[in-house]
């Protein structure tokens, strides 16, 4: 292994307490980090400043696609720069143009609009919903208990969750949630403002909860009988991370009357660059012209590097075949998370996902975590750190998988091994 990594940047001789030092000095600290200081990587490795070496199952959550310095998108990022980087919306691009081609003959006839991250593509689909609405005075947009749709002041008034929004009320009006795969209660939650339903295909900060089939065929049924939009958050379990480009069409293969479900519009980022930042929504016929010249806009959305790169990445995946890859392998760890579910019950209580999307839930008081205040998702996380492995905790009781799309199956093992080896200490 080590021969074939490259030097490491210079930055690697600053030692951790000096970094730490600017990060206190200088940066906001609205992050919990961890004592991690990170310098370089390759493939589904990464190295800390001290040398140690990673096998990293997170993918800085779901946005290395094709892990770290992929030369395929160091090509991509050299040789569209040298040509060009942006230009503004201004003008035309064959980049911006190609790339949205791709991503509609990957769902379904309609257009897109780029933004450059994930909260960002979802502010797009509140935006092409209170226009819909407006000549009826309809703007309600509901969305799912525990969902996660972003940051923004709207994006925190979607998100289905307490602690992003606490301490920066008054909340954007005009959101409303209701639990996730109960269809009675999206039904009962319609009112005469209503205008959109907005879910993730697997609710992923929440703790890895895809919906059910029965779910996603019923909003669509219901949006349609009550003219609502059926937007759906791809950010974080799209783009080919469950095995198939966007986890609709996953949940719903082989599903009778899942071969004609689209929703009406849909959010995308993290795994579009590959760690260049880019989001995007695409929206379907008819809805595709509704936000028309001057009605929405940014200034770097769609710049011809970061779609030069996302062009580069659905190329490598398409002919490495990297989504069935992540099928398979994704399959096979949830099975040996399953298998220590049932081998270990007091350490680990459920094993859930898609693909390379994977949750490992865990059992509630384990003895070695009471001497700490930190949660079990934390304090799992941390013990991983110390054998070598990064994921990804989500809420307090579930850590995450999500690793790039051509992790190898000897790396999905180590992953296994260690997590393995954890749980049985724990147990
Ligand atoms: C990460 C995430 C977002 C927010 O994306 P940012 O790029 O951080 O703004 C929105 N929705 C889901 C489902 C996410 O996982």
């Amino acid at each position: 292994m080590k021969d074939i990594v490259p030097a490491p940047p210079a930055i690697v001789h600053n030692d951790y307490a000096s970094i730490r030092e600017l990060f206190a000095k200088n940066v906001v600290p609205s992050y919990g980090r961890f004592e991690i200081v990170l310098s370089h990587g390759v493939g589904s490795y990464l190295f800390d400043v001290g040398g140690k070496r990673y096998l990293d199952l997170g993918s800085g959550i779901a946005v290395c696609s094709l892990g770290h310095a992929h030369p395929a998108i160091t090509e991509a990022l050299t040789e569209q720069s040298k040509r060009l980087i942006h230009v503004s919306n201004l003008y035309f691009t064959e980049p911006q143009g190609r790339l949205a081609g791709e991503i509609a003959r990957r769902i379904g006839p309609g257009k897109v609009f780029f933004s450059n991250s994930g909260a960002e593509a979802n502010e797009g689909l509140y935006k092409l919903a209170r226009k819909f609405g407006h000549d009826e005075g309809r703007y309600e947009i509901i969305t799912a208990t525990n969902s996660f749709h972003g940051r923004t002041l709207a994006g925190i008034a979607a998100t289905g969750q307490d602690k992003v929004k606490k301490g920066f009320e008054p909340a954007v009006p005009g959101f409303r949630h209701i639990p996730y795969n109960d269809l009675a209660a999206a039904r009962a939650a319609i009112s005469p403002a209503t205008v959109a339903i907005l879910i993730e295909g697997v609710q992923g900060e929440g703790g890895v909860t895809p919906a059910t089939p029965e779910y996603l065929l019923g909003l669509r049924a219901l949006c349609d009988e009550k003219k609502l939009l059926l937007l759906m958050d791809g950010v974080q379990c799209g783009h080919y991370r469950t095995g198939k480009f966007q986890s609709f069409q996953r949940i719903l293969e082989g599903v009778p009357g899942g071969e004609t479900f689209l929703p009406d519009a849909l959010s995308m980022a993290k795994s579009l660059g590959g760690g260049f930042p880019i989001g995007a929504f695409w929206v379907r016929e008819p809805y595709q012209d509704l936000l028309g010249p001057g009605t929405h806009a940014t200034t770097f959305g769609g710049t011809p590097l970061a779609c030069a790169v996302a062009l580069k990445i659905l190329e490598v995946i398409d002919k490495e075949k990297l989504a069935d890859q992540a099928r398979k392998l994704g399959d096979w760890m949830k099975h040996e998370l399953e298998r220590l579910v049932n081998t270990y019950p007091g350490v680990v209580k459920n094993a859930r996902g898609l693909g390379f999307m994977l949750g490992l839930e865990l059992a509630e008081n384990i003895p070695a975590f009471s001497g700490s205040d930190k949660s079990a998702a934390i304090q799992f996380v941390n013990r991983l750190h110390t054998a070598g492995v990064l994921t990804i905790p989500a809420g307090t009781q579930v850590i995450r998988l999500l690793p790039a799309l051509n992790l190898k199956a000897h790396e999905a093992a180590e992953g296994i091994h260690k997590i393995e080896a954890l749980v049985k200490s724990l147990a």
